[in-house]
């Protein structure tokens, strides 16, 4: 085992290296970044790559058809300076918000491998959702914050979280005026598991889903595939609409007796695929189970949405 097993990582080390045909466009990137956390961990050497074998370890993930995503490699790496710890499956944790604890690393990781199967679920209902987080995941490495309250983590100046968070997060600003805004968008947050900004795009916050509030990675992938469906690039339904006397965008138009809210990719699509099974049943609705198979897929056979029960059965026991 321990031959084969090292061979293989090995030639995934060595693939994160494909990129150095394209140094300029990469510089900085996360892809970049995890091959310079595997050379200084002493796991890849410059100019040796392997394209076709890091692809082929994204289609193992999602079993579709021949990809591109040349960025994958199959090995966990910490690098300690930035406070980030790259996983195999392609995303990170920040080690600085989230800490090091075993547990809740384990927690994190579990959530992960959770959020691989809700992938895995979008590809059967739409393949063009599941290539679209795929190719977003493989180039941003999505990376887990936790921000479960100011308790839970510290801004200190000089950290990889400190600048994400205080120099874009909440638009600039340092120490105490960085801590204030950070609790506006947290008090603004309270009611939300998670949230995605567009200002630090590779990201991810857990708020209430933070692994040392909620334990359960189930729950955990479930409110992260919300925001990991924002992160790569799909939207809400935000046509505005008069509801229940109110102009309201679709999806945040709650009102009783009006289901327009369903008719929406990101709540559609979270909710047929989400790890937890509670997420899947309560929040099942034809309108969203639609708006998931029609996201930039035309054609779809949406007959499988005409009932809920068959689909909720067969995804009934998750990995
Ligand atoms: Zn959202």
């Amino acid at each position: 085992m321990a031959f084969s097993r090292a061979l293989f990582f090995l030639v995934m080390a060595a693939a994160v290296f494909g990129f150095s045909t394209q140094p300029q466009a990469l510089a900085g990137s996360p892809a970049r970044k995890y091959a310079e956390c595997l050379r200084k961990a002493g796991h890849a050497r410059q100019g040796a790559w392997d394209i076709a074998a890091c692809g082929k370890f994204l289609d193992g993930i999602l079993d579709l058809e021949a990809t591109r995503y040349t960025g994958y490699t199959n090995l966990e790496c910490e690098d300690s300076e930035q406070g980030e710890l790259f996983l195999p499956e392609g995303f990170r944790i920040d080690t600085t918000s989230c800490g090091t604890d075993p547990r809740t690393l384990e927690i994190l990781k579990a959530a992960v491998n959770a959020m691989l199967s809700e992938i895995r679920c979008l590809g059967e209902l739409n393949p063009n959702v599941a290539r679209r987080l795929a190719a977003r995941i493989a180039e941003r490495r999505p990376r887990l914050n936790c921000l479960g309250g100011l308790d839970g983590f510290s801004l200190v100046p000089g950290t990889g979280f400190y600048e994400r968070v205080c120099g874009q997060l909440v638009g600039g600003a340092e120490g105490r005026e960085c801590e204030d805004r950070v609790q506006d968008i947290l008090t603004k947050q309270k009611r939300a598991g998670a949230f995605f900004n567009v200002a630090t795009p590779d990201d991810i916050y857990l708020v209430a889903s933070d692994p040392r509030q909620t334990t359960s990675p189930e729950s955990i992938a479930s409110t992260a595939l919300h925001e990991l469906l924002h992160l790569g690039g799909i939207t809400h339904n935000d046509k505005l609409i008069d509801c229940d006397g109110q102009r309201k965008p679709v999806h945040d138009c709650y009102a009783k007796g009006f289901i327009d809210y369903k008719k929406d990719a990101v709540y559609g699509c979270s909710a047929m695929c989400a790890a937890s099974p509670g997420t899947r049943s309560y929040f099942w609705t034809r309108e969203g189970c639609q708006a998931c198979m029609g996201w930039r897929n035309p054609g779809a056979n949406e007959s499988r949405c005409e009932s809920p029960v068959p689909y909720v059965k067969k995804r009934g026991s998750f990995p």
